[in-house]
């Protein structure tokens, strides 16, 4: 049993990421060979003809690049309880959801100890690092995580989404109490049945522990700004539970409400002190550390499609430090955040090459122009030819591949990262964005962080009014010719339409791309269009995934909405309260 005081020996944790990192080369051949070697009797593997090979060499050679779609047939059969080893050598026992908020529908993927194993080493490294710089004294953490609903497979098998996994193994409590970052709340909040409760009764934990409170947590920053959005509703309520030691009618579930008795007695003191809080501040500026006067930062993803929330997050945090969180998957981890006295914008992701077999495909260099001679077709050729971990060059962009203990050999992540530099000799990654999410029409191809840039940029113009954009999507709309751009806006209150029209030619405007500037100016792609929705539209879209099984805390807002994703679309166009057209070409 580990003793509540036992503390990770975070000197050791440092110097064996410096000898693994020296070694990385080395270190992924050994990985390799230990997944091949584990899981070479599996029939995937059987099928390729490796006849026991583990080289790095003779697996690119036999084994493919796959996509989810062509694993899928596989992942399914594991899921309904086939016998033989399918993807690997010991039974899969869980299925993780990924969050499917890109894609509109959750995915299933494979989720095992190993799988375990590798998310801990992960906290466990980026936390090493981070305590020497931000050291963390014995007390809590307001953790705003939550659990899907978990399911059975038609094989038997549990299913919910990654994170859910990984709070509901035995492991995580243990390692949290370790990294002196037990969460305040009771396992009946997090693994409540209803999300909104759950936040409820963080909150209050968080507040009956205002003064234990080391830091502010959750996977993805957007569940900290949603939670303290929140927070700015129903203060008062949690005021008066505070100061009668009763909780609110609105929480019904029979076991976290005895959860919250034990934890709640009266106490009109604090009450009156956090009222006395709330009423000093301005705008809710600094409400964090008001509410928690020894935390110390915030940890979270911060980067990729989570940096839109990072200005609203920075008005509740004043001047505690925002910290990203570390970089994967449900379908496995890629690295962690080793320098965390950087800004969130300027984070990287050291790889840790044990933890999986890594390739990366050149996005500049993998796409070749040919010309065809037969009759004037042309078209692109993409051949991806990848390299290794160590090969990668700085200043490059490439697609992450994985190869996990989990049953995924050669997988095509989907994201796009830059190589920022190395960490002796495994490189620093920075998360550019979804290789899929893409707002085309023609020739034009911008990519969600085009569309973030874009969005900054036209924000400042109702910034100067004290507002601000609560979330945004996309999508194109070629139901009429020229097809044109269309952005989604949720505004935090009332702006004039001059403004909004500004707004709107600024967005058009702000799409630098070629491609898509010189189709505007011959009117090949219309004008775009801003269309504002009414306020609480993306908690419905937020509901709407929560529905289909995903969790808040990997709850990411699909920033460009595909045709085929009806359901978020029609949110969307039902919700819309005005809207605009560019004037800007
Ligand atoms: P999920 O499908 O819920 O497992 O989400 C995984 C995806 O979230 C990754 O493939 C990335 O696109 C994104 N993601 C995860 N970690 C980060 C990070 N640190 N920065 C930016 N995006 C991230």
């Amino acid at each position: 049993m580990l003793e509540k005081t036992e503390i990770l020996d975070v000197e050791k944790l440092l110097g064996d990421f410096e000898l693994m990192t020296k070694d990385a080369e080395n270190v992924q051949r050994e990985t390799l060979k230990m997944i091949l070697e584990e899981n070479g009797c599996a029939e995937y593997l059987q099928n390729m003809g490796l006849n026991d090979r583990t080289d790095p060499e003779s697996f690119k050679a036999c084994v493919p690049l796959v996509t989810h779609k062509d694993l899928e047939p596989y992942i399914q059969r594991v899921a309904d309880g086939a016998f033989s080893p399918i993807l690997t050598r010991k039974p899969i026992t869980t299925i993780s959801l990924s969050s499917g908020t890109t894609q509109g529908k959750p995915k299933f993927v494979p989720f095992n100890d190993e799988l375990m194993e590798t998310t801990l080493q992960i906290y466990r490294t980026s936390f090493a690092f981070r305590n020497r710089e931000f050291p963390i004294e014995n007390g809590k953490a307001l953790q705003f995580i939550y659990s899907s609903k978990q399911s059975k497979t038609k094989g038997g098998l549990f299913a919910g989404t990654a994170t859910t996994n990984v709070f509901r193994n035995s492991q995580f409590k243990k390692a949290m109490t370790v990294m002196q970052s037990e969460c305040c709340s009771p396992d009946e909040v997090i693994f409540g049945p209803d999300f909104h409760q759950s936040l409820y009764c963080h909150l209050l934990c968080g507040l009956i522990f205002h003064e234990e409170i080391q830091l502010v947590s959750s996977t993805f920053a957007h569940s900290i700004v949603l939670a303290f959005r929140t927070f700015e509703q129903v203060w008062e309520e949690l005021c008066d539970d505070i100061r009668e030691g009763v909780l609110t009618s609105r929480i019904t579930f029979p076991s976290v409400r005895s959860a919250m008795a034990k934890l709640l007695k009266p106490n009109p003191e604090l009450a009156d002190l956090i009222e006395k809080k709330c009423s000093r501040l301005s705008n809710w500026y600094g409400l964090i550390p008001e509410l928690f006067p020894n935390v110390k930062y915030i940890y979270g993803i911060m980067t990729g499609s989570m940096e839109p929330y990072l200005k609203k997050l920075r008005h509740y945090a004043a001047d505690v430090p925002l910290i990203s969180a570390d970089y994967g998957s449900s379908e496995g981890w890629i690295g962690a955040n080793i320098n965390p006295s950087l800004p969130p914008e300027s984070t990287t992701y050291a790889v840790l090459p044990n933890i999986g077999y890594f390739e990366f495909i050149p996005l500049k260099e993998n796409v070749e122009e040919h010309m065809q001679e037969n009759g004037n077709v042309s078209f692109l050729s993409t051949e991806p030819k990848p390299v290794g971990l160590t090969e990668v060059k700085v200043g490059e962009e490439y697609e992450v591949i994985i190869t996990s203990f989990a049953g995924l050999y050669r997988y095509r992540l989907g994201d796009v990262v830059k190589v920022m530099g190395f960490h002796n000799s495994t490189p620093e990654l920075k998360f550019v964005c979804r290789r899929n999410l893409m707002l085309t029409i023609n020739i034009d191809k911008n990519t969600e962080k085009d569309l973030q840039l874009a969005v900054e940029e036209a924000a400042k113009l109702i910034a100067e009014e004290k507002l601000e954009v609560i979330d945004f999507s996309s999508n194109v709309d070629v139901s009429s010719d020229p097809g044109h751009y269309v952005i989604f806006w949720e505004i935090s209150g009332e702006v004039s339409d001059e403004v909004l029209k500004e707004c709107c030619n600024c967005l058009d405007r702000s799409f630098v791309d070629a491609g898509y500037v010189s189709s505007r100016k011959v009117n090949a792609i219309g004008p775009l269009e801003l269309r504002v929705v009414w306020k609480g539209t993306f908690h419905k879209i937020l509901d709407h995934y929560l529905g289909l099984g995903a969790v808040v805390s990997q709850f990411k807002t699909p920033r460009c909405v595909e045709p085929t994703n009806n359901k978020v679309l029609q949110i969307l166009c039902d919700n819309v309260a005005k809207n605009y057209f560019s004037t800007a070409f």
